[in-house]
């Protein structure tokens, strides 16, 4: 089992309200498995994938990683963990505004060196068709490249677990088909894939859905 919830809950309290982002859910991925996450807009989507990535500490319940904790780690020892284990597409992208494409995709092997990570950057690169922005900064790319870049970061290190937060969302067709391919292989080759998507032909090419309403799975 790559990943492991249970009775998860995310707790946000505003100043005049609590807000239960994600309500005591459980889910487990097998290797091999592509997952999507469906549900309409502030459902706690991307709140289950940030507290599933080590990135945001649930108010309970209880995170395993290939049988690791990682909430359990120091923040040091975690932010290894997520660099070694864990591939994360934020919705929001996230990339380093001062940094070239090339130089966006090899930052995780800042956190985790690798002799490789140069040839394996290159690849991603000319796989999601980054070739000819591979020297460019972020603000001069278009939405759909800056999706890819995200992307090709979020793999760099091969992870084991793979998180991405509508990675498809900005793509023409061309592109989302060479990225859900690409998620697919990984899943066949033994990742976990968890993408939450609003895209039919997206949900098509995984192996289950999850429905999310209010924080909770309803199927
Ligand atoms: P989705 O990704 O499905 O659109 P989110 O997980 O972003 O939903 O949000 C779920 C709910 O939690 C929403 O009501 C949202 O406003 C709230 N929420 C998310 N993040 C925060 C935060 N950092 N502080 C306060 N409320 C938040
Ligand atoms: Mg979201």
């Amino acid at each position: 089992m790559i990943l492991d919830i249970q009775n998860l809950s995310r707790i946000f309290q505003g100043p005049a309200e609590t807000i239960t982002a994600v309500d005591n859910v459980s889910l487990a991925l097998e290797k091999g498995e592509f997952v999507a996450v469906v549900g309409p807009s502030g459902c706690g989507k991307s709140t289950l994938l940030l507290t599933a990535g080590a990135l945001l500490r649930p108010s309970s319940g209880h995170v395993s990683i290939n049988g690791e904790n990682p909430y359990n780690l120091s923040p040091d020892k975690r932010s290894h963990f997520r660099a070694d284990k864990i591939g994360f597409v934020f919705q929001q992208f996230h990339l380093i505004p001062y940094l070239t494409v090339l130089d966006n995709v090899l930052a995780p092997s800042l956190a985790k060196p690798n002799p490789n990570a140069r040839n394996r950057a290159n690849e991603l690169i000319k796989r999601f068709n980054l070739e000819d922005r591979k020297y460019h900064v972020p603000s001069t790319l278009s939405t759909g490249e800056r999706q890819r870049v995200a992307l090709a970061r979020a793999l760099l290190n091969e992870p084991d677990l793979i998180l991405a937060d509508e990675p498809t969302g900005n793509l023409d067709k061309e592109n989302k088909d060479i990225v859900l391919q690409y998620l697919a292989n990984l899943a066949s080759e033994g990742a976990a894939v968890l993408m939450v998507t609003h895209d039919d032909n997206a949900k098509a090419k995984t192996t289950r859905s999850l429905h999310l309403n209010a924080g909770k799975i309803v199927k």
